[in-house]
């Protein structure tokens, strides 16, 4: 395959696990120094060990992307070993409870929007420092969802983070455009990872939520991690501020054949 990120140093948040880890791999393959963290330490080492079984090379590095102090350590410890920082996927996410908004609790909601919006925000905060620092191009992709587009009966907080990822990425590509640092949002609908075991596992829920996939599926990580991939690559170069749905029809329109 064409190695596109040759010589950079990648990094990716929420990489234990799903589309995290497959974009992981993917980054390696294509040349990349990768950079994976999470919270969980022997995940982390087993995505370290799939990186170096494809020929890679990289670090893994716990971190809760809630944390200001973790998010700033990654960044450091990242340029500590590799001297720099070119790419970053900030995908770490959970789902929250989903349940209507009467009795969603309070709780719940401060770590949906903790980890999936603030942990962005840390994310670019830390990463585009560095980048400015280094004067180089740079790619950032951060991880939104078709509920960033459209409301989720149900998922309120998540969708609301979710908005506020694809609000943050339009900002921030503003803010570094003529620093040559493209920044842009992914927004899949189901992929099949732990996440969707854990929401649609049940045979019912499985059906109901494939039926609003047109193409008849769930994606899969590693067709996000491709995207992913190419966002981060110069074959994207005039794109930044946008989100690149990738939906298998979700979003086209309510009346899929079935
Ligand atoms: P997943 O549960 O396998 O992966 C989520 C990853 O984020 C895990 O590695 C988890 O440990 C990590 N994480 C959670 N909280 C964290 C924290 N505080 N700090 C650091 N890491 C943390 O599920 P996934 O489907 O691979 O999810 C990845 C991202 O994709 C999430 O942001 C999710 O919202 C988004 N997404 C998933 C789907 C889907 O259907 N699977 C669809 C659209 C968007």
């Amino acid at each position: 395959m064409t190695r596109e990120l040759d010589g950079k140093v990648a990094l990716v948040t929420g990489a234990t696990s799903g589309i995290g880890r497959a974009t992981a791999v993917l980054f390696a393959k294509a040349g990349a120094k990768v950079v994976a963290s999470g919270r969980r330490e022997p995940e982390g080492q087993q995505t370290l060990e799939l990186i170096r079984a494809a020929g890679g090379d990289g670090l893994f590095v716990q971190t809760d992307v809630s944390q200001a102090s973790d998010v700033e350590s990654l960044v450091q410890k990242t340029v500590d070993t590799f001297g720099r920082l070119d790419v970053a996927f900030n995908n770490a996410g959970i789902e929250g409870v989903w349940v209507p908004i009467a009795r969603q609790s309070e709780a719940d909601w401060d770590r949906t929007i903790a980890i999936n919006l603030k942990g962005v925000w840390l994310c670019l905060k830390y990463e585009i420092r560095q980048m400015l620092k280094q004067g180089s191009a740079g790619a950032i992709v951060n991880m939104a969802s078709v509920t960033g587009l459209v409301g989720g009966g149900g998922a309120a907080a998540y969708s609301a983070s979710k908005h506020g990822v694809i609000g943050l990425t339009k900002s921030a590509a503003l803010e570094t455009a003529r620093n040559r640092i493209r920044i842009n949002a992914v927004c899949p609908a189901v992929i099949e990872t732990p996440m969707e075991q854990r929401l649609f596992g049940a045979p019912a829920a499985h059906q109901s939520a494939l039926a609003m996939h047109p193409l008849g599926r769930f994606g899969t990580p590693a067709e996000i991690a491709q995207a992913v991939l190419w966002m981060c690559s110069d074959r994207a170069s005039f794109m930044t501020g946008q989100s690149l749905v990738l939906d298998g029809g979700f979003l086209a329109g309510p009346n899929a054949p079935s």
